[in-house]
């Protein structure tokens, strides 16, 4: 209610509300309505009155994108497609909880996200009146993060007058490819083209026929792979989230030392809870025998853990290259980080003739700039959501 005030001219209230939303920064105790009123009265009061209409015929196009679908609050600013600038604040809070908190996280979002995509915007080189429009995560993700990114969005893309954009996170991941940086070497995949989309909260082998129609082939009936990567890192004790540590302990271990169940799936689709529930009774036994095995073998467990995972990637990979014939084959999400998988693929491409995507490493975990990039297509399809368009915690392709 006070926060639409606003909007109809009140000066005096915009005044009140930025004391107060400064106010709550200082004191680091921001509320959803409190953060809402603030973005909607700071832009409200800087914003030139530029219509919609003027927005979208204007050249060049800069879209500003937002990520907070899990526990990183990023933003980016891209120009016709080219990136200028792309801030993540990670959320090291949960580290101690050995996984993401969904309260926590959505606090944390609430304190960043200001201050991310003022830096994003200012890292950027530009007013923030110059934008085009604002893309954000609709879903999937935990709520309580969509929320804060989702009613940023709208409060300052409706303060600017510029339109909305809603991105599916999924969808993020897999354009990730066609990020352009100022050096303009990077090379998207042509269409029709696989994607390997493996993260913390998916595993999942899509058909991208063209930035709007991706269809989903196969996917895990269970864990993602980054789930079970951080799961069995948890049981090792050795921290959060775990890819990162299992990658780095793997380089220096045996791939073949431990062998751990892999699943029997019909199709395309994955498995991953066997595996962990393999790798969990395997490592009770031995430390039964052995109170430090995972401190003389943590090496050689994590090398045969990300090659059992990778393998079982990969097959299934592989089986869909055969069944579609398309040998154009990308890899997106957080878990194509990983430096095994990234070898796989390398690998694959010699031995199978395949074409291979793998992203750069700053684009494999969540981050805004793969949002901003689904916005400037969806922009140039003039495809806006409307203001009042909820957040969604679960959502595929289509
Ligand atoms: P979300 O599922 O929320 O979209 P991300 O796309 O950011 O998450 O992916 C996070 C997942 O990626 C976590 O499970 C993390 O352990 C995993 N990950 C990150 N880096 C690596 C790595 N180098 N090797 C393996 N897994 C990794
Ligand atoms: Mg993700």
């Amino acid at each position: 209610m006070i926060g639409l005030s606003c909007f109809k001219g009140s000066a005096v209230l915009a005044v009140i509300f930025i004391c107060k939303g400064l106010e709550c920064l200082a004191e680091n105790q921001i509320k959803n309505n409190d953060l809402f009123c603030f973005v909607l009265t700071y832009s409200y009061l800087c914003s030139r009155k530029t219509s919609k209409m003027e927005k979208m015929e204007q050249s060049p196009i800069y879209i500003l994108g937002i990520e907070s679908s899990c526990d990183d609050t990023s933003a980016a600013v891209l120009r016709d497609g080219i990136l200028l600038s792309n801030v993540t604040a990670s959320q090291a809070v949960h580290e101690s909880y050995g996984g993401v908190v969904p309260e926590l996280a959505s606090r944390a979002h609430q304190q960043n996200v200001v201050p991310v995509v003022h830096e994003a915007i200012k890292r950027a080189g530009i007013q923030k009146e110059q934008l085009s429009a604002v893309a954000f995560t609709r879903g999937p993700g935990l709520m309580g993060s969509l929320l804060v990114g989702v009613n940023f969005a709208k409060g300052f893309a409706r303060s600017l007058g510029i339109p909305l954009i809603d991105v599916n996170h999924l969808q993020g991941h897999v354009m990730a490819h066609f990020i352009k940086t100022p050096d303009g070497n990077e090379v998207a995949p042509p269409f029709p083209f696989l994607c390997l989309l493996v993260s913390g909260g998916n595993s999942q082998i899509v058909k991208v026929s063209a930035y709007n129609d991706m269809e989903v082939l196969g996917q895990t009936i269970d864990d993602a792979a980054g789930e079970a990567i951080d799961k069995c890192s948890k049981v090792m004790g050795l921290g959060y989230p775990g890819g990162p540590i299992i990658d780095r302990l793997a380089r220096q271990g045996n791939p073949k030392a431990y062998q751990f169940s892999e699943p029997h799936i019909p199709g395309l689709d994955y498995s991953f809870s066997g595996l962990k529930t393999s790798f969990l009774y395997s490592l009770q036994k031995w430390v039964k025998d052995d109170p430090d095995f995972v401190e003389h073998h943590k090496e050689d467990l994590a090398a045969s853990l990300e090659w059992t995972i990778v393998d079982i990637l990969m097959k299934k990979l592989r089986l869909a290259v055969k069944q579609t014939g398309i040998k154009h084959v990308a890899v997106a999400g957080g878990v194509s980080a990983n430096n095994g998988l990234r070898n796989a693929f390398h690998d694959h491409a010699k031995r199978f003739g395949w074409t291979v995507y793998i992203p750069k490493f700053s684009y494999t975990t969540d981050n805004a700039a793969m949002i901003g990039i689904v916005g400037y297509y969806k922009f140039l399809d003039k495809e806006f959501c409307p203001i009042d368009a909820p957040a969604f915690s679960k959502v595929t392709f289509k």
